[in-house]
């Protein structure tokens, strides 16, 4: 892990993947989504930033969930929305 990341990203053991790769709100209502994040406390997956509901940026601001991975094949970072860092594995 690098070691210029927040204390969160640090706090981080094991990372959490998505189960489905789905966004959880979106499926809900029909909604579409870019790319999936995985939330790294409760291990729920949802929309990014570019997707019109930006379900992992709403869901980290309502929860307190600071620290995402991102879900999508083949990228192996997590990003921590209240510090703005951001890290590989
Ligand atoms: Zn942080
Ligand atoms: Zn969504
Ligand atoms: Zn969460």
């Amino acid at each position: 892990m690098a070691t210029e990341v927040c204390i969160h990203i640090n706090e981080i053991g094991e990372i959490k993947q998505s189960e489905q790769r789905v966004c959880e709100e979106c499926v809900k209502t029909g909604d579409r989504w870019v790319h999936l994040r995985t939330c790294q406390q409760c291990g729920g997956t949802r929309c990014c930033d570019s997707s019109p509901n930006k379900h992992a940026s709403k869901h980290a601001r309502a929860s307190g969930h600071p620290v995402i991975a991102s879900a999508e094949r083949g990228e192996r970072w997590l990003y921590c929305y209240p510090d703005d860092a951001f890290a590989e594995y």
